[in-house]
């Protein structure tokens, strides 16, 4: 339930609104105070509210129910958008966020290379797996802690933030003393376990879309993070499995404005693993730039023929390069910096 102040309710009288609240049911009151709106979110059971006692105080401008089942991650209880801060790099703000970096982190000189490229390039975040969720256990499994300590030299060496996957709820202290935001990977978006216990911590969390997930579902899982009191979720589309089979997954571009309206968390668009093509990450960049995304997550590597792991999507630092200079046009014209 939303309720709707007045605009300008002295506190006092909105603390009296909420008492008289807290005493009718056990819900919990998230007071948003917007720049044109000030709404009490009401998240619970509110089947024991009594609408009329409500609607009896001066400063309640109206009631409104919300059907969805996300209370926190859904627009209306935030209408104005939600900006993350990742190490001092504001997502979802104005400026659109590149995000680049290698599949796995492989060695030092393959990471600090990497990023030093991308940072001259405009990426503002650098990502890199220490832990990989591959499909094979047979396949390289990402170079694990030693991977998180590259990736702090590779920080220390450019400046750039780091942003890597967790995969179990067992490495979260170490991940929160060594990374700037902690990605769940698509695999894991319905490890509720995970998710509750990333509720707890202060840390931006980048919430990757499940393989087959609805946006609900998908919004779900930001709500389970949220509704622990971590509000800092970052949502990013990388593709869905869909009947064809050309590409590796489907690029939903049409999430990025779904999520736009039903949502005020910031949403990225991930082409690599969207496509699992090399040459169609320019083009679907250019799409999610177009369509609204708050930026873009891109797979780079030194030497795509000899990746560790999805070489076969990764772009050279070279191209890269050619696509921030190619998206800058559309930035504009989208009202958006690069
Ligand atoms: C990744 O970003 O490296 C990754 C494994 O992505 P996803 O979880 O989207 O497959
Ligand atoms: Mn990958």
């Amino acid at each position: 339930m939303i309720i709707v102040l007045r605009q300008g309710t002295p506190k006092p009288e909105i603390d009296q609104l909420c008492e008289t609240i807290s005493k009718m049911g056990s819900v919990t009151i998230n007071p948003v105070i917007g720049t044109d709106l000030t709404i009490l979110g009401l998240i619970g059971d509110t089947s024991h509210l009594d609408p009329t006692q409500i609607e009896s105080f001066h400063c309640v401008e109206r009631i409104m129910h919300v059907a969805e089942p996300y209370k926190k991650a859904n627009r209306s209880f935030h209408p104005d958008d939600t900006v993350v801060d990742v190490g001092g790099v504001k997502v979802g703000g104005n400026k659109l966020t590149m995000i680049a970096g290698p599949c796995s982190v492989e060695g030092k000189g393959q990471i600090c290379g990497i990023a030093e490229r991308v940072k001259e390039s405009g990426a503002a975040i650098l990502r890199g797996g220490a832990f990989k969720p591959r499909t094979s256990p047979y396949a390289f499994q990402g170079l694990k802690y030693e991977g998180l300590e590259l990736l702090k030299e590779a920080r220390a060496h450019t400046g750039l933030p780091i942003v890597s996957e967790l995969m179990s709820p067992y490495d979260i202290d170490r991940f929160i003393e060594d990374v700037d935001c902690i990605q769940v990977g698509a695999r894991n978006m319905q490890n509720f376990d995970l998710l509750r216990q990333l509720g707890k911590i202060d840390k931006p969390i980048l919430l990757k879309r499940g393989l087959s997930a609805t946006i609900e579902e998908w919004l779900m899982s930001a709500e389970y993070i949220m509704a622990g009191g971590n509000e800092k979720v970052i949502l990013c589309e990388r593709g869905i499995r869909t009947y064809e089979t050309y590409t590796r997954n489907t690029v939903d571009i049409g999430a990025v404005p779904i999520i736009k309206r039903l949502s005020h968390l910031p949403i990225l668009v991930d082409p690599s693993h969207g496509t699992g093509k090399r040459w169609m990450v320019s083009p679907m960049t250019k799409a999610a730039v177009a369509v609204g995304a708050d930026g873009i997550m891109i797979e780079v590597h030194n030497d795509p023929q000899h990746a560790l792991c999805d070489g076969q999507q990764s772009i050279t630092p070279d191209t890269f390069d050619e696509i921030m200079k190619e998206i800058r046009v559309i930035a504009q014209a989208v009202g958006r910096e690069v």
